[in-house]
């Protein structure tokens, strides 16, 4: 990666999907004047702080790849700024907190989704090694050990490693990752974030058992190229015109599932389809019809219509 005026920033001159150098900027603005100031401002404060100052000079560049379709931020923070970004401006103890005051609905998502996942491979869950790769507070390998598997988890934040291994979560680095042979690697919102998506996929199948299974699940955006004309920072996360899914600093990566299959197949990866019976297996009705709604109807566009990035991989 080149230098950007910003030592704290670097150039990318490849897609960072599928390395492509063929791609062609959509959007540019200097990342301390508005409209991203006053984006960052907003959105960094009830999180923790915003620092400016770090951020002269640079700019918020969106590039698409021509080859993957791919959308990302061509001037991205260096490790010590990431570092910064993760653990000062973003207050773990308020992140925590929120984690901590989730309702039961967000366990019980987890849980279903690994009784699925014990399920698809039909053994005994103490049998299969399941690793959560970038855990957050550790959530999901919680549930994984709670169901009697093998739970290991990766994080680069002291805190969240300190509260893993408190649960009991075999926490290992990222060097670690190729001396294991898992059965299922979790990515669950982290792909878009990381400097080098393909080659952190190629790292973690290097720690995938020959018949083990990558989840990957990234934001969703299929009006992107509306959302890149519109260019409205002021649309709230969640609406239609938001510009979330290609956040500054953090969503550095933004998949289309064109995007997500290219990726997949330079790191030696196909997509594994999952029979339908195994994503209902699981449901109950005791949420009533508004649960209902969003949860049995759920697996449609995901797996049916194909048109949310939630995608299990397999070695090819
Ligand atoms: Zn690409």
């Amino acid at each position: 990666m080149g230098k950007s005026i910003n030592q704290l920033f670097e150039t990318r001159n490849e897609c960072p999907g599928c390395s492509s150098d063929q791609f062609i900027t959509k959007y540019q603005s200097p990342y301390d004047e508005d409209p991203l100031r006053k984006y960052l401002y907003n959105f960094y404060l009830p999180k923790g702080i915003v620092e400016f100052e770090y951020l002269e000079g640079a700019s918020y560049i969106l590039c698409e790849c021509q080859n993957c379709s791919m959308v990302f931020q061509r001037e991205i923070p260096n490790d010590s700024l990431m570092e910064r970004l993760y653990e000062k401006w973003i207050d773990s103890g308020i992140t925590h907190r929120n984690y901590k005051e989730q309702g039961t609905g967000f366990h019980y998502y987890y849980a279903q989704e690994i009784m699925r996942i014990i399920s698809y491979f039909n053994k005994p869950a103490a049998t299969l090694s399941l690793f959560d790769f970038g855990m957050g507070w550790g959530g999901w390998a919680l549930m994984a050990k709670a169901f009697g598997c093998d739970a290991y988890g990766s994080e680069v934040s002291a805190e969240r490693i300190e509260n893993a291994r408190a649960n009991g979560i075999k926490v290992i680095s990222w060097d670690e990752i190729p001396e294991h042979k898992f059965d299922f690697i979790n990515t669950e919102q982290v792909l878009e974030h990381v400097p080098e998506p393909l080659k952190t996929l190629r790292h973690l199948k290097s720690g995938l058992k020959a018949d083990g299974i990558i989840k990957i699940s990234v934001p969703t955006a299929n009006n992107i190229k509306k959302r890149l004309k519109k260019m409205d920072w002021e649309a709230p996360r969640g609406t239609k015109y938001s510009l979330n899914p290609v956040a500054p600093m953090e969503h550095i990566n933004f998949f289309t599932r064109k995007a997500l299959l290219t990726m997949a197949a330079e790191a030696g990866l196909k997509e594994a389809i999952i029979p339908m019976s195994l994503h209902y297996k699981y449901l109950s009705l005791w949420g009533g019809t508004k649960w209902f709604a969003k949860s049995v109807l759920y697996p449609i566009p995901r797996f049916i219509l194909k048109t949310q990035n939630y995608l299990f991989f397999r070695n090819v």
